[in-house]
Formats: C-alpha cells, structure tokens, sequence
C-alpha cells in the first residue's frame, strides 16, 4: 500500500485529517528509527565526511544560503556582493557561548542524521550534503541537512534543536520552514519537513511542508538585485552602499558581520577570495 492510501485509511480509521494522520505516520517511521540496526558503512562514510569538512584550511567563501534568507533587519545586499570577491571571517570572533551551543546543535544533527540512514531514509550523500546554484551568473551554495526518500516522497528536511518551554508551545518552526523552502526552490523537491527536537527530554514534533513560490519570492528578488548589483559593480565601478544601521567599523551591525575588514577596509581589509 503506497505512503498516500496507507494514510488516507488511518485517517479515516481515526478520525484524524489526511495532514495530521500523515505526520503521524511520518512519527511513528522516525521512532522505529531508534530501534533500527547500526549501519556502520553508511555511517562511517557520513562521519568522515562531516569529519573532514573545513579540513586542509577550506575557508567558507561566497554566497551562503543562510545569508540570503535574513530577515529584513539582518541581511544586507552589500555584504553578499562584497562576498563574491573577498575572504570573510570565519567565526574567529564568536563567542565562546554561542560556540557552546552550536556545537550541541551540530550533536544533535548528526544524531538524526545518522538515525535517517540507519532506518533506510537516506544514504550519507543525502546528509548535510552542499549543493550549488550558478543560475545567477555566482555561485549560490547551501546545504539541506538531510533529504530523506519517505515510502514514494522525497523530502527537504531541516533538523532544529529547541528548548522545552519552546517545544511546548511550537505549532510551527518559521525559520525552519523559511530555510526548507529555499532549499525546495533549490532542489526543485517540493516536499519539505522540518524536525523540532526538544533539547531537555528529547521528544520531537514533524511540521510537514507543500511548496509555495511565494515564500521564497523575497530571496528570488534578492538574488536579481544581486545579479544587477554585480554588473553594476563590474560595469560602473559602483558599489552598494553600507545599510544606514550600520555606521562604523564597531557599530552594533558590523560586529555580527562577517565581511566587515572588507566593507570598511580595517583588519585584515579586502582579502581577494582565490580563483
Ligand atoms: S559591515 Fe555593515 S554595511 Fe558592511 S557589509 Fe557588513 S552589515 Fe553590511
């Protein structure tokens, strides 16, 4: 019986709607998770890659999906376009309780990760796997945390650790959601589903997501803008202006951003990325 029927029956058996009935389908196929067999091989293949990122002094350069996807308060234009062409920081100056948390956050990913492959949902090239985009005329790169083959559905999944008086209350993970969707309009998969994971008990919630154009329209704009601003740029010589929130080299806004030497030209200044 195919994934649909299957659910389309416990529904009507529980009274429960098609969507709800499929989440809890989707629960029940992630705790048998828990009690599937080890799979070293695919394992160990995912671990070694994981291992090895940012090995043999890769730096993290260009256009990242996170940043595209910023609220209107974070992101700025002229930090991506500074990051086509010079070196960012590469998290030198995070502080050491951030560093804390992502590094239990990275935990926690691998955990799922690892559990997804054990239960057949994927392979390791389905996990935290980066891709790229060269549509725009630069290279775009982001990385799905998993995408996962549930019975006859492929899905862009995103992984998000949550505090318990959080998870008590979410009824639906927005940056998670945010992030899945770009990766949908990415990967051209339009099923998406993002897992909350309790941080204290280890409980988790699924929010199944159907692609909609008009979620990731804002960062499709973006991207043109950018498009236009790079040509400008080589063209015209003109570069975007700084945001007016962001007034000097120590200013609130500089300090969380990672192209700051090269916008202001301080530090270690404009640090050409190699070709
Ligand atoms: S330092 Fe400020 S203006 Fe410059 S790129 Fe970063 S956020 Fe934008």
């Amino acid at each position: 019986m195919s994934l649909v029927s299957d659910i389309k029956q416990t529904a009507q058996g529980k009274g429960l709607s098609v969507a709800n009935a499929k989440v809890q389908k989707i629960e029940g196929i992630l705790n048998q998770a828990f009690y599937a067999s080890k799979n070293p091989e695919e394992e160990l293949k995912f671990l070694k890659r994981m291992l090895t990122k940012g090995a043999h002094n890769e730096e993290r350069v260009g256009l990242h999906a996170s940043a595209l996807i910023a609220g209107e308060a974070e992101y700025c234009a002229r930090q991506q376009l500074l990051s086509l062409y010079y070196k960012m920081e590469q998290g030198e100056n995070v502080p050491i309780g951030l560093k804390r948390i992502f590094e239990e956050g990275n935990a926690i990913h691998e955990k799922w990760q690892r559990l997804f492959i054990r239960a057949g949902l994927g392979t390791a090239k389905d996990m935290d796997f980066t891709q790229y985009d060269d549509r725009f005329g630069f290279t775009i790169s982001f990385t799905p945390d998993a995408i996962l083959g549930i019975e006859d559905e492929s899905m862009v999944t995103e992984i998000k650790s949550v505090n318990t008086y959080q998870f008590s209350k979410l009824t639906n993970h927005a940056s998670g959601e945010k992030q899945a969707h770009f990766y949908m309009y990415e990967t051209g998969i339009h099923k998406g589903l993002v897992l909350c994971d309790d941080k204290n008990n280890q409980d988790f919630k699924v929010f199944l997501l159907d692609y909609n154009r008009d979620i990731v329209a804002p960062f499709v704009e973006r991207l043109d803008a950018l498009k236009y601003s790079r040509k400008r740029l080589v063209r015209d010589g003109k570069m975007i202006a700084r945001r007016n929130d962001c007034n000097s080299y120590t200013c609130k806004k500089a300090l969380k951003c990672p192209m700051r030497d090269a916008c202001y030209n301080r530090g270690k200044g404009r640090v050409l990325i190699e070709a």
